[in-house]
């Protein structure tokens, strides 16, 4: 965002606004982290907001702060747009095109005549508003947030339930702060959060160590059901709607399982796909280490995107023959793949 965007919208900001806050669908750590750390910061500056949900919540992070004051669009509809319809300013957080709330939601903000902030870090992003804070090279969104809030200067505003929030996007986008995307500035801020209130070791249990047996059980399955391609350097795992019943799936399970398969030595490039009834898609999560992009695969091939070394996308096709199409698109692509391994 430049300074006179940046500038306008400290204006906008002075004013009382009908203030609505979105995340993308299938929420993680990241989105709903900037999503309940906008909102608690916003309340620290005297304004009220509403995030609206495109969709569930998943299990491990129903415990943060703010969430019972979450609407979700799918469930609370009316009041959901009802809420869009009042709302003069809408922020935009850890997505960067429309479609990426769902098809009838995106439609819905697309037809609005608000304001919209966009603050993202995923590639590409559409040309939606003249304030968008866009940077594929920070690791998450939260960051984003601690910097525009820096840009603000307002960080005296930060809370403990702002700085919680904050810290759980930040640690779950960069899986603990190991991937490559954690920086030195990262660690600042991250550090500037716990000391306002960021209780960093229980956020982690909280967000890690509430496992349900079922889950575990699943996780079991999962990696029972990986198949590897080792002269492509893949490893991928299938999930079908029976495995997920057998096993009692809720919302949130499968997160993380994918990075099992690209923790083999050696696996540069790992998907997983998850058997989804309710939409009738199996839904899709790249992984890569190195140069080779799952944001340009997922695009080029399953409607999909996200980042250089993380992506998602979906397939219409049955889980067996998304499969299928995976393996004989790996091959195509063989050497791009092999071409990024380091030892
Ligand atoms: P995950 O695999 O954890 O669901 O997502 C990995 C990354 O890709 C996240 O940053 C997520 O926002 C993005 N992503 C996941 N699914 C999609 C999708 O269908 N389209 C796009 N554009 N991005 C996605
Ligand atoms: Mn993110």
């Amino acid at each position: 965002m430049d300074l006179v965007a940046l500038n306008k919208l400290k204006v906008l900001l002075e004013a009382p606004q009908n203030i609505v806050i979105v995340p993308h669908r299938n929420p993680d750590g990241d989105a709903m982290g900037s999503s309940l750390g906008m909102f608690w910061f916003l309340k620290s500056m005297g304004l009220n907001s509403q995030v609206i949900l495109p969709n569930e919540i998943p299990d491990f992070l129903k415990w943060m702060p703010g969430v019972e004051n979450t609407l979700n669009f799918e469930k609370q509809n009316n009041q959901s747009i009802k809420a869009l319809d009042e709302a003069s300013l809408i922020f935009l957080l850890d997505f960067n095109a429309f479609h990426r709330v769902g098809d009838v939601m995106g439609e819905k903000l697309s037809s609005l005549s608000a304001e919209f902030v966009m603050i993202d870090h995923h590639q590409e992003p559409d040309d939606i508003t003249e304030f968008m804070y866009s940077d594929t090279s920070i690791c998450a969104t939260c960051e984003m947030i601690f910097h525009f809030i820096k840009k603000l200067e307002k960080t005296e505003l930060i809370c403990p339930k702002t700085a919680t929030c904050l810290y759980t996007g930040i640690m779950t986008d960069t899986g603990s702060f190991k991937f490559g995307s954690t920086t030195a500035l990262t660690h600042r801020v991250v550090a500037e959060l716990i000391d306002k209130g960021a209780n960093n070791s229980q956020i982690h249990s909280k967000v890690f160590d509430q496992n349900s047996y079922d889950r575990l059980q699943l996780l079991g399955k999962s990696l029972s059901n990986m198949v590897r391609m080792e002269s492509c350097r893949t490893a991928y795992i299938c999930l079908s709607d029976e495995d997920l019943k057998a096993h009692n799936f809720q919302k949130g399970d499968t997160e993380g399982v994918v990075n099992y398969a690209l923790s083999i030595k050696g696996v540069v490039l790992a998907a997983i796909f998850i058997e989804d009834k309710n939409q009738n898609i199996i839904k899709i999560s790249f992984r890569s280490r190195g140069d080779f992009s799952v944001n340009r695969f997922a695009r080029s091939y399953f409607e999909g995107g996200g980042h250089d070394n993380a992506a998602g996308g979906r397939s219409l096709l049955s889980l067996e023959d998304t499969a299928k199409r995976f393996v004989e698109l790996v091959e195509l692509n063989k050497d791009a793949i092999l071409a990024t391994y380091e030892d």
